[in-house]
């Protein structure tokens, strides 16, 4: 009821029953329809973005884009392998610029070096305590045979007689291009693996 300039609402039972039902008639005339999702673009980026692939080719792509180096630096051909991680050349583009003092959290040895009787004992050992799958690049002459010290009493006529090695790079030493094709060839073989041939 309006008295004066003043607004003054006096209501019955009965009135508040009816203004209370004139909003809710007003709510459920505007809400006919449901309102816009605003996260419905969500569903247009996942329909986008979705890629379907054998659970081999995706594990073998992580582990072949992970790899992380040991430390096993024995002779000169470390200076190449330095020179492959620095900047001009750079293996963080395959996601192996960690290289590990821990054999536990390495899964890839690069025989950097002539090798001794006397250290290999200690090479097999970080081998061994290498996490698995595990791999090896023989890297250099002196890695792969010998090379010029391979009639040698005391160096060992290649890395293959204490541990299983997967690719073999040529060279003394080889140049940081012949051991990043090495380490491609050992992509190509990881992306043949299977986690079946595994068990
Ligand atoms: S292959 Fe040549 S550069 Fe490499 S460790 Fe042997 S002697 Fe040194």
């Amino acid at each position: 009821m309006e008295v004066g300039k003043t607004k003054t609402y006096v209501y019955s039972d009965a009135e508040l029953d009816r203004a209370e039902g004139e909003a809710i008639e007003a709510l459920k005339t505007h809400s006919q329809q449901p309102i816009p999702d605003p996260d419905r673009w969500l569903d247009e980026e996942l329909k986008r973005n979705i890629l379907l692939t054998s659970l081999d080719v995706a594990i073998n792509w992580a582990r072949r884009s992970s790899l992380w180096p040991v430390v096993c630096f024995p002779a000169c051909c470390a200076f190449e392998f330095i020179t492959t991680a620095a900047s001009r050349f750079d293996i963080s583009r395959f996601g192996m610029e960690i290289i590990r003092a821990s054999p536990r959290q390495a899964d890839l040895m690069i025989t950097a070096g002539t090798l001794t009787w006397k250290m290999a004992p200690q090479v097999r050992r970080i081998y061994d305590q290498m996490a698995e799958p595990k791999w090896v690049i023989a890297m250099g002459a002196c890695g792969i045979s010998g090379g010029i010290f391979a009639s040698s009493y005391s160096v060992v006529p290649g890395y293959n007689r204490i541990i299983p090695v997967d690719v073999y790079v040529p060279g003394c030493p080889p140049r940081p291009e012949a051991l990043l094709y090495g380490i491609q060839m050992l992509h190509h073989k990881i992306s043949k693996r299977s986690i079946v041939i595994e068990r």
